[in-house]
């Protein structure tokens, strides 16, 4: 059975192909890189005790054996406060002193002090007034990206506002203009009317697998109210660790120590939209794109969301 599904949030085309689930396959072995044992590591330029390796703290939160987490300038930036065309600033936020923590292992707290740095970076970077946008994101292993194995996360602001956020921010308007209903509303509504693509629905987050997505496996987790990422206050942040805390240990339990981006898709500066609610999309990189995708824009998907979300709720 062969069915086109449309993402709602940001209109991409996804061929459903169900049976092409079945199809005979090679064993991929699974490259996840070797367990890294050790809490410090001396050549490590992110570990506790080595902070001459990178400039001063931008922000850190201490406890008494020192920081926790902290953010420091990025010394291979993607934009700097240079040009005039394209001005920005780019910052590295180590997640959490461990040097043999990730995301599959940290508890409640060290998740809670990541997204403190989160907010703090963040409100701080989006009042420069050349900034109309900032990305908040992670990639986890090498085959997502990361060059260095300490768990750490990016935050890059800019003086433009990105191609897919424009896109998503159209989508909504329009949405809103054609039904005089939000769409963030609408998708949430449904989707825990439906319960099948549900992972976890508390309080003040939705997450789920989405009915369709380019990328398999994808987990979104919607905030329910259509704040500005830097006005969540310490309770939102709280309640958005324990799910993230929950949702990586099931993730691992499922899928082992595997590479996945993680980003936040917040609003750009100066646009006070009610249509958009700040979200965060979870991508695992077990698959890649082959011809057809890279040459078509369109995507192919083979396996149901409610399969993936059953697997992981919690
Ligand atoms: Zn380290
Ligand atoms: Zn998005």
């Amino acid at each position: 059975m062969k069915e086109i599904r449309i993402d709602d949030i940001n209109n991409d085309i996804v061929i459903f192909a169900k049976d092409r689930a079945k199809r005979p396959m090679d064993k991929v072995i699974s490259e996840n890189e070797e367990e890294i044992i050790d809490e410090y590591n001396k050549d490590c330029p992110f570990c506790r005790g080595n902070e001459h390796y990178t400039p001063e703290s931008r922000f850190k939160i201490e406890d008494e054996n020192g920081w926790t987490v902290r953010s420091t300038d990025n010394k291979f930036p993607i934009v700097d406060k240079f040009q005039e065309n394209i001005y920005g600033s780019h910052e590295v936020m180590i997640d959490t002193y461990r040097h043999n923590g990730n995301f599959y292992n940290m508890n409640e707290d060290e998740f809670y002090n990541m997204l403190l740095m989160y907010r703090d970076r963040y409100s701080n970077l989006i009042k420069d007034e050349k900034v109309q946008y900032v990305s908040i994101f992670k990639n986890y292993l090498r085959k997502a990206g990361a060059s260095l194995n300490h768990p750490h996360s990016q935050i890059v602001s800019i003086s433009i506002i990105p191609p897919d956020i424009e896109r998503e921010l159209y989508i909504s308007k329009q949405y809103y203009i054609e039904n005089k209903r939000y769409l963030y509303d609408d998708i949430i509504n449904e989707e825990i009317r439906e319960k099948d693509r549900v992972i976890n629905n508390s309080e003040r987050f939705l997450t789920v697998v989405p009915r369709s997505t380019k990328y398999t496996g994808e987990i979104r987790i919607l905030f329910k109210k259509s704040i500005r990422f830097e006005n969540t206050c310490n309770e939102d942040i709280k309640e958005l660790s324990k799910i993230l805390k929950n949702l990586f240990s099931n993730l691992f339990k499922v899928n082992g120590n595997s590479p996945f981006n993680i980003f936040i898709h917040s609003h750009p500066k100066n646009i006070k939209s009610d249509y958009f609610n700040v979200h965060i999309h979870i991508i695992p990189r077990q698959h890649s794109f082959g011809g057809f995708e890279l040459g078509t824009g369109l995507y192919v998907s083979s396996i149901e969301p409610k399969e993936i979300a059953d697997k992981i709720k919690f």
